[in-house]
Protein backbone atom coordinates (compact mmCIF):
# COMPACT_ATOMS: atom_id res chain seq x y z
CA UNK A 1 0.00 0.00 0.00
CA UNK A 2 0.93 3.85 -0.78
CA UNK A 3 0.74 6.27 1.51
CA UNK A 4 1.37 9.80 -0.04
CA UNK A 5 1.67 13.43 1.89
CA UNK A 6 -1.16 14.58 0.43
CA UNK A 7 -1.83 18.49 -0.18
CA UNK A 8 -4.33 20.48 -0.81
CA UNK A 9 -5.59 24.09 -0.40
CA UNK A 10 -8.62 24.89 1.33
CA UNK A 11 -11.40 26.25 -1.09
CA UNK A 12 -12.62 28.24 1.82
CA UNK A 13 -9.84 29.52 3.52
CA UNK A 14 -7.04 28.76 1.08
CA UNK A 15 -5.19 27.58 4.23
CA UNK A 16 -2.82 24.39 2.87
CA UNK A 17 -3.61 21.36 4.10
CA UNK A 18 -1.12 18.28 4.34
CA UNK A 19 -1.66 14.87 5.44
CA UNK A 20 -0.32 10.98 4.49
CA UNK A 21 -3.33 9.29 2.86
CA UNK A 22 -3.42 5.76 1.43
CA UNK A 23 -3.51 5.45 -2.59
CA UNK A 24 -4.04 2.18 -3.56
CA UNK A 25 -2.93 0.89 -7.16
CA UNK A 26 -5.49 1.73 -9.75
CA UNK A 27 -8.29 0.47 -10.24
CA UNK A 28 -8.40 0.21 -6.49
CA UNK A 29 -9.09 3.85 -4.60
CA UNK A 30 -9.04 5.38 -1.48
CA UNK A 31 -11.97 7.50 -0.52
CA UNK A 32 -11.91 9.59 2.42
CA UNK A 33 -13.26 12.46 4.43
CA UNK A 34 -11.36 15.57 4.59
CA UNK A 35 -11.63 18.14 7.44
CA UNK A 36 -9.59 21.48 7.63
CA UNK A 37 -7.55 22.21 10.33
CA UNK A 38 -7.98 26.30 10.07
CA UNK A 39 -11.68 26.63 9.37
CA UNK A 40 -13.01 22.73 9.59
CA UNK A 41 -14.28 22.97 5.97
CA UNK A 42 -15.36 19.65 5.50
CA UNK A 43 -14.57 17.59 1.72
CA UNK A 44 -14.12 14.23 -0.05
CA UNK A 45 -11.37 12.74 -1.55
CA UNK A 46 -10.52 9.73 -4.03
CA UNK A 47 -6.85 8.97 -4.62
CA UNK A 48 -5.41 6.37 -6.58
CA UNK A 49 -2.16 5.74 -7.57
CA UNK A 50 -0.69 5.01 -11.13
CA UNK A 51 -0.77 1.25 -12.04
CA UNK A 52 2.63 1.85 -13.42
CA UNK A 53 5.56 0.26 -11.53
CA UNK A 54 7.89 2.89 -12.53
CA UNK A 55 5.61 5.67 -11.77
CA UNK A 56 4.99 6.49 -8.20
CA UNK A 57 2.49 9.11 -9.31
CA UNK A 58 -1.08 9.60 -7.99
CA UNK A 59 -4.40 10.42 -9.09
CA UNK A 60 -6.99 12.31 -6.93
CA UNK A 61 -10.41 13.84 -7.58
CA UNK A 62 -11.52 16.42 -4.53
CA UNK A 63 -14.98 17.15 -3.91
CA UNK A 64 -17.92 18.08 -1.64
CA UNK A 65 -19.78 15.25 -2.94
CA UNK A 66 -19.07 11.81 -2.25
CA UNK A 67 -17.92 10.16 -5.78
CA UNK A 68 -19.35 7.17 -4.55
CA UNK A 69 -22.66 8.13 -4.01
CA UNK A 70 -23.04 9.53 -6.60
CA UNK A 71 -22.20 6.78 -8.48
CA UNK A 72 -24.61 4.66 -5.95
CA UNK A 73 -27.50 7.30 -6.64
CA UNK A 74 -26.74 7.66 -10.62
CA UNK A 75 -27.34 3.39 -10.59
CA UNK A 76 -30.28 3.68 -8.30
CA UNK A 77 -32.06 6.18 -10.74
CA UNK A 78 -30.87 4.22 -13.92
CA UNK A 79 -32.29 0.80 -12.11
CA UNK A 80 -35.41 2.51 -11.53
CA UNK A 81 -35.89 4.20 -14.75
CA UNK A 82 -34.96 0.94 -17.08
CA UNK A 83 -36.74 -1.14 -14.97
CA UNK A 84 -40.06 1.62 -16.06
CA UNK A 85 -39.24 1.10 -19.73
CA UNK A 86 -39.01 -3.06 -19.35
CA UNK A 87 -42.59 -2.99 -17.87
CA UNK A 88 -43.84 -0.66 -19.86
CA UNK A 89 -42.17 -3.03 -23.12
CA UNK A 90 -43.96 -6.08 -21.58
CA UNK A 91 -47.32 -4.19 -21.77
CA UNK A 92 -46.90 -3.96 -25.36
CA UNK A 93 -45.25 -7.66 -25.24
CA UNK A 94 -41.25 -6.65 -26.32
CA UNK A 95 -39.17 -8.25 -24.20
CA UNK A 96 -35.89 -6.71 -22.99
CA UNK A 97 -33.35 -7.94 -20.47
CA UNK A 98 -30.42 -5.73 -19.19
CA UNK A 99 -27.16 -6.70 -17.05
CA UNK A 100 -26.14 -4.22 -14.64
CA UNK A 101 -22.87 -3.32 -14.40
CA UNK A 102 -21.31 -3.81 -10.99
CA UNK A 103 -18.41 -1.54 -11.54
CA UNK A 104 -18.18 1.79 -12.72
CA UNK A 105 -14.72 2.76 -14.24
CA UNK A 106 -13.74 6.71 -13.97
CA UNK A 107 -10.95 7.11 -16.37
CA UNK A 108 -7.90 9.02 -15.48
CA UNK A 109 -4.43 9.70 -17.44
CA UNK A 110 -0.87 9.66 -15.58
CA UNK A 111 1.79 12.56 -16.79
CA UNK A 112 3.57 9.25 -17.03
CA UNK A 113 1.58 8.60 -20.25
CA UNK A 114 -0.52 5.20 -18.47
CA UNK A 115 -3.97 5.59 -19.02
CA UNK A 116 -6.27 3.41 -16.54
CA UNK A 117 -9.30 3.60 -14.42
CA UNK A 118 -10.48 2.84 -10.79
CA UNK A 119 -13.79 0.90 -10.00
CA UNK A 120 -16.27 2.32 -8.23
CA UNK A 121 -18.25 -0.87 -6.83
CA UNK A 122 -21.75 -0.91 -7.40
CA UNK A 123 -23.39 -1.87 -5.08
CA UNK A 124 -26.50 -4.72 -5.26
CA UNK A 125 -29.75 -2.77 -6.02
CA UNK A 126 -32.02 -6.11 -6.69
ZN1 LIG B 1 -10.32 25.99 5.55
ZN1 LIG C 1 2.14 7.14 -13.92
Amino acid sequence: MNIVDFQYFCYRCRTENKLPLPAPDAPDYHHTDLTCSNCGDATRVLLSSCPNDDCNQYVFWINDISIPDIVTGFAKYMVHNMQTMIDKAALQGAEISMDTPDKYPINASCPCGTDFSISITIPDLD
